[in-house]
């Protein structure tokens, strides 16, 4: 039994729809679970969608409900064979449904409406795929994977109840998948009231690794628009090269460092059952991708670059001239555990404390106004941190060439920049 995952990028439209049917093709005889993203740029969409109608901004409202369905409505036409057939009316069922829900008053906090809306395109693009499928040859089923994936009430960002959900996907999903190829959604799963509670941004990547690790998968493949994982970003990069293969720590690393070709949280459940991920291209599925695997994988000694960009340096130090050590620390640890604040990387000296995280607006200032009360707070946004495995001292200097260095923080392996 394989895991296959399909993102936003590989079924952007009618052409890539197809795409992804020619390539399952060559699999339809297997035990094929499939998962799959919201359309293109579905997602950005519904979420302003939600902060309209939270904020109840009629217009705009109106206005991103129309271009989302104008969207889908524009592939289904490209995708249907014959003009009059009725494949599609459940779709069309499913835009009434939300044209309804955003027509009654909001009701509950933004983060869990958030949730109820943004989920309906991962909704829309199994539907749109599945019926597509169905109808050139490819036999398979829906189902919602809200049924099987259950987490906590911990809105956009929902922890999953291992223990239930590994027993429903065991031994509700798994004789399903056994007899057909099912097709289901990323991203989404449901707390104890039934109620939709998304995975945190990008996270269909997470959703293939919990349904593998309920089914005790052979293996999952992760299917991209680039040709695996690479060692630096290509746009950066111009000699960025493949890796052929990955550890699961070297992967956890990567991913943590801000590589975004997979999402931090997939790796776990797959290591802690062995099974294989595969990161492969959509566009050449016959290349072989990178294995990230079981055991002592071959890894190619190269050096890795990883960026993350929009990092703000925060620099907190007391404001009696007391030392930043064990008590000072841990109180602002808590600050920022309490604002879900995650820390990119950190230093300290005896008098001040220094963090990078991701500038994220409205969080970052609630933090700093909070920290302001007990220390004094310095900050620089815009930096850049780069980490960089397997690292060479001419690296360094190539890299920092020209740029103001905040922060340099090296071990055996790994070399990391704070950059402006
Ligand atoms: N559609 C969701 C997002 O864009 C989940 C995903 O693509 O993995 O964040
Ligand atoms: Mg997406």
């Amino acid at each position: 039994m394989k895991v296959f995952k399909f993102g936003g990028a590989s079924v952007k439209n009618a052409e890539s729809v197809r795409n992804v049917a020619d390539i399952l093709k060559q699999y339809a005889n297997q035990e094929l679970l499939i998962v799959v993203s919201a359309m293109g740029k579905t997602t950005n969409a519904l979420e302003l969608l939600a902060k309209a109608y939270y904020n109840n901004e009629n217009e705009s409202k109106n206005n991103l409900f129309n271009e989302v369905k104008t969207f889908h409505d524009d592939i289904i036409k490209h995708l249907l064979k014959d003009a009059a057939s009725h494949a599609y009316d459940d779709i069309e069922n499913l835009f009434i449904e939300l044209d309804c829900e955003l027509e009654s008053a909001p009701d509950g906090s933004f983060d869990a409406i958030y949730d109820q809306i943004v989920s309906y395109g991962e909704i829309f693009s199994s539907r749109i795929i599945s019926t597509f499928l169905n109808d050139s040859g490819i036999r398979n089923r829906w189902m919602d994977a809200r049924n099987f994936i259950v987490t906590d009430s911990t809105y956009r960002e929902g922890k999953v109840d291992w223990k239930i959900t590994e027993s429903l996907i065991g031994n509700k999903l798994k004789p399903i998948v056994k007899k057909q190829m099912v097709i289901t959604q990323g991203f989404i799963g449901k707390n104890k009231d039934n109620h939709t509670v998304t995975l945190g941004r990008e996270g269909s990547d997470y959703t293939a690794a919990i349904f593998a690790y309920g089914l005790n998968a052979e293996n999952v493949t992760i299917w991209k628009d680039v040709a695996g994982v690479m060692n630096a970003d290509p746009k950066k990069f111009p000699d960025a090269v493949k890796l052929n293969a990955l550890s699961y720590p070297k992967a956890i690393e990567m991913a943590y460092y801000g590589a975004t070709v997979i999402h931090p949280k997939t790796i776990q459940p797959l290591q802690s059952k062995h099974i294989p991920l595969y990161v492969k291209s959509f566009i050449q599925p016959d290349e072989n991708g990178t294995l990230v695997g079981v055991g002592k994988v071959l890894e190619e000694q190269v050096p890795t670059f990883i960026s993350k960009n929009n990092q703000l340096l925060i620099s907190i130090s007391s404001k009696d001239f007391s030392f930043i050590v064990e008590d000072n620390l841990s109180n602002i640890f808590f600050v920022f555990s309490r604002h879900k604040v995650k820390i990119n990387l950190m230093q300290n000296s005896a008098i001040s404390f220094s963090v990078c995280i991701d500038n994220e607006e409205e969080k970052t200032e609630k933090l700093l106004s909070e920290l302001a009360l007990n220390y004094n707070i310095k900050s620089n946004s815009g930096l850049e941190i780069l980490t960089i495995t397997n690292h060479t001292g001419e690296l360094l200097k190539k890299l920092s060439d020209g740029r103001k260095l905040f922060i340099e923080q090296k071990t055996r392996n790994t070399l990391q920049l704070v950059l402006g």
